[in-house]
């Protein structure tokens, strides 16, 4: 590490050495980088839903005239609402602008200095960096070659310090499911056990009915996906009644704007023309899973999700990130010890599908030439 001088010195030692969260590029970011107008670019990079939100949400907040006051500190129409949809009732559930937030508060609520978190890789990084700056201990448990939790490596993991074990399910970016299980064999280790559903809606399974019968298990949701909510930021939890009443202790006040409210209202009242969008996405998703696999140099995992992960077995992933993204198609790249060569690829419209199918057909007579 170089030497620091100045303020920097006076940083906290554990966060100088932090590794960013690697996010998505804005499209706006790449005007004149591109062989498309930026309004064409198709963004398959972030797991957003290719429909948008309800419109009963655009039109309420154009509508809405109590921008200027506070939203409600103890969420509480918010988790009455939340406890309609999930089945379980509002003293489980806790809310927050985005799920990554709870993210950060239930580390800050189990994990001191030096503490332990295990981790299965390859996943959502959110997990590592939230880690990290709480001053937790990373502790990696690599799943198996079809990224499978291997759950007697995370039971041997254990240790003392172990404060936390996390999981998504559908894992990001594999977009596979754990069977439940494995999760309860976990769970029936005691400790606190974090379960991430952000893409729930596209798989349909879920623990949460047993949440009121675990004293150590937490699910976590999010309407940033099935309900195209991303950019307004809100997600929720559900907790043992005793671990939501100390997350709304540690949160910070009004942590869910008074917009993110009005569309959680608007998006549960069109729910099925929400959930009729969710249905086209995994329709669409078989689709580009089977034309991904007509291609020979990528090897597509099935997904439960709204993304497809491929292993780049001709050529590196970077390159053909780069290739689709000059021809105005967004996708992410891997290429890290447990993810070597791989891109993942967010499922859009049909429309999408096609142009990045014809594209990467294109790319592959470039290569063979
Ligand atoms: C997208 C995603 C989220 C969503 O985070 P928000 O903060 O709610 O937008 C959470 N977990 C995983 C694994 C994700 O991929």
């Amino acid at each position: 590490m170089s030497e620091k001088t100045g303020i920097e010195k006076l940083i906290q030692p554990y966060l100088v050495s932090l590794g960013s969260y690697s996010a998505h590029t804005s499209p706006d970011t790449l005007k004149g980088k591109v062989e498309v107008p930026v309004e064409s670019i198709i963004k398959l990079d972030a797991n957003e839903n290719p429909y948008g939100c309800s419109p009963r949400v655009s039109r309420a907040l154009a509508d809405c005239s109590s921008f200027s006051v506070y939203p409600d500190n103890g969420q509480t129409e918010l988790r009455n609402l939340l406890a309609g949809y999930t089945g379980v009732d509002a003293g489980y559930i806790v809310a927050s602008g985005g799920s990554n937030q709870l993210i950060d508060l239930i580390i800050r609520l189990f994990v001191g200095p030096g503490d332990e978190v295990i981790n299965c890789v390859p996943t959502f990084d959110m997990f590592r960096l939230s880690t990290e700056m709480g001053n937790g201990k990373l502790v990696e448990v690599p799943r198996d070659e079809y990224f499978a939790v291997n759950v007697s490596a995370v039971k041997a993991a254990i240790s003392r310090r172990t404060k936390l074990i996390i999981l998504a399910n559908p894992n990001s970016p594999t977009g596979n499911l754990t069977p439940r299980q494995d999760i309860l064999e976990i769970v029936a280790t005691g400790l606190p056990v974090l379960i991430d559903e952000a893409y729930y809606e596209f798989g349909g399974e879920t623990v949460v009915p047993l949440i009121s019968q675990y004293q150590n298990l937490m699910v976590l949701r999010t309407f940033s996906k099935w309900a195209g909510l991303a950019g307004l930021r809100v997600g929720y939890g559900l907790f043992p009644l005793k671990i939501a009443d100390y997350l709304l202790k540690i949160k910070l006040p009004y942590n869910v704007n008074v917009a993110a409210l009005i569309a959680v209202q608007e998006s549960l009242k069109d729910i099925d023309y929400l959930m009729d969008r969710v249905k086209v996405i995994v329709t669409e998703r078989e689709r580009l899973f089977a034309e991904l696999k007509k291609l020979k140099w990528l090897q597509p995992f099935p997904s439960q999700a709204n993304f497809i992960l491929c292993a780049v077995l001709n050529g590196e992933a970077s390159e053909l990130q780069q290739k689709l993204q000059a021809k105005g198609i967004l996708v992410r790249y891997f290429d890290k010890p447990l993810l070597r060569n791989y891109i993942r690829i967010s499922v859009g419209k049909p429309e999408h599908t096609d142009a990045l199918i014809k594209t990467l057909r294109g790319i592959e007579e470039e290569i063979n030439g």
